[in-house]
């Protein structure tokens, strides 16, 4: 082992923008047609016995369901608008740490301009010290959304970088391999029985309706999902996906109808607003006998804590590509197991994989059927890696390959954030010919993040 005065230390902290839609860490930045966008239904699906002669998409119930333009499709409103963004981390003795997450342009001017300060020039190692500087020296604008993600891919690569200079998996360095055998994982996508087909233990989907869909929504979204149970049958687990589109009164309503109706449903999740923690107490009190789980859009240990101290949660769901990363999702962990509640990452393909395989009280993984159709399984970062791995027969064995074990796709188009970022300030004036030319380029192409 090097000694600590020998170990390399960090020299670069870079950002690009992936050229292509549906590579990186921004699962939302897809085609039109992606069912993560429309939901992959016809708008009227589950009316039993009724056909309808509408092309429209159900669309997938969220908060902006109440905008009649708004309600088809999520790219409507801009779900895909910052998209993803890579980072790139080198170390003296040229190892380089690679992490992808979301954010896109804004993402990598915070990252260039604010937080390389307090990770070029460290030790790899002092994961905990570069996470409180990020953290802390951004709290005047930061604590939730996109300063935090930014923050997390900066802490992602540096896993990823610590791993490739010692020599070992990340999993590894963050407590070791806690369970025997491969990670089991469920399917979130629009056709469950194709869960079941391809090996995963159970299904997610979206719900299709919000309140704001009419009287009869709640009667749509329980027609909706009795089909899908009925195509399953009985036993396979199906879980509904709620994207903080309901209301208290709303979800306990519908939780207990899907009861009474015998359409058995193993979690009712992210039904509310995040910043409603006191709503996540009512849902307990007046459903105790349902499994609600939240926390995508929850960030850092603060956001967890009210979430977690009020044992109302039956499985948290922090994204580590969001919520802060690595470092910050190991914190919110150990909380959670003082409570023995379940943690169970959304989506992040391999970072999450690292996570689940360390982690006791962390039994299984989600996949997100990223092929437009959902019909298949496709990488959850698109053609960015050469080896992501993907499950087969619903579960993955995590390798031992160093860090994340991902390797760069040389084909994979990345553009530089000096190639669309505007100079800083302080030197906007004083542009070079060779600045204003590639500015003027940027600008034509229209490469800031248009979508
Ligand atoms: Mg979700």
């Amino acid at each position: 082992m090097p000694s600590t005065s020998a170990f390399p230390t960090i020299t670069k902290v870079e950002t690009f923008i992936p050229a292509q839609g549906g590579d990186g860490g921004d699962y939302h930045r897809q085609k039109d047609g992606h069912w993560i966008l429309d939901g992959g239904k016809p708008r009227d699906e589950g009316r039993a016995g009724n056909s309808t002669d509408s092309p429209r998409k159900c669309g997938i119930s969220n908060p902006m369901s109440g905008y009649e333009q708004y309600r088809e499709t999520r790219t409507s409103w801009g779900i895909g608008v910052l998209g993803s963004l890579v980072v790139k981390i080198t170390a003296s003795d040229g190892t380089e740490g690679i992490s992808t997450g979301f954010g896109g342009p804004p993402a990598c001017w915070l990252i260039e301009q604010h937080f390389a300060r307090f990770v070029v020039g460290s030790d790899p190692r002092d994961t905990n010290r570069m996470w409180d500087q990020m953290f802390k020296a951004s709290t005047f604008y930061g604590r939730k959304g996109l300063p935090i993600a930014a923050i997390s891919v900066v802490d992602l690569a540096i896993w990823d970088l610590l791993g490739k200079i010692r020599g070992e998996p990340v999993y590894k360095m963050i407590g070791g391999r806690a369970k025997d055998g491969k990670i089991p994982f469920y399917l979130t996508g629009p056709e469950p029985t194709t869960a079941r087909d391809l090996g995963f233990w159970g299904s997610k989907v979206a719900l299709p309706y919000s309140p704001n869909d009419g009287f009869d929504s709640m009667r749509r979204n329980l027609d909706f999902l009795k089909a899908h149970r009925k195509q399953l049958g009985d036993g396979f687990p199906l879980m509904v996906d709620c994207y903080m589109s309901l209301n208290v009164q709303y979800a306990v309503e519908m939780a207990t109808k899907a009861k009474e109706e015998g359409i058995d449903i193993t979690w009712w999740e992210e039904v509310l607003h995040p910043d409603d923690f006191d709503g996540h107490k009512l849902l307990k009190e007046r459903a105790p006998g349902i499994k609600w789980t939240t926390g995508e859009h929850e960030y850092s240990r603060y956001g967890f804590r009210q979430l977690i101290e009020g044992r109302s949660i039956d499985i948290l769901q922090p994204d580590v590509m969001w919520m802060g990363g690595m470092t910050e999702l190991l914190k919110i962990s150990a909380q959670a197991a003082a409570y023995d509640i379940p943690v169970v990452p959304h989506g992040s393909g391999p970072y999450s994989y690292h996570f689940i395989l360390s982690q006791p009280h962390s039994p299984f993984c989600e996949y997100i059927a990223n092929s437009p159709d959902g019909l298949s399984i496709a990488p959850v970062f698109g053609n960015l890696f050469l080896n992501e791995p993907v499950p087969h027969g619903g579960s993955i064995d995590v390798s031992d390959e160093p860090g994340f074990g991902l390797i760069l796709n040389p084909e994979a188009k990345l553009i530089p954030s000096s190639e669309f970022l505007a100079p800083n300030p302080e030197n906007g004036l004083s542009m070079t010919d060779e600045e204003k030319a590639l500015r003027e380029k940027r600008l034509a192409n229209g490469v800031n993040g248009k979508h």
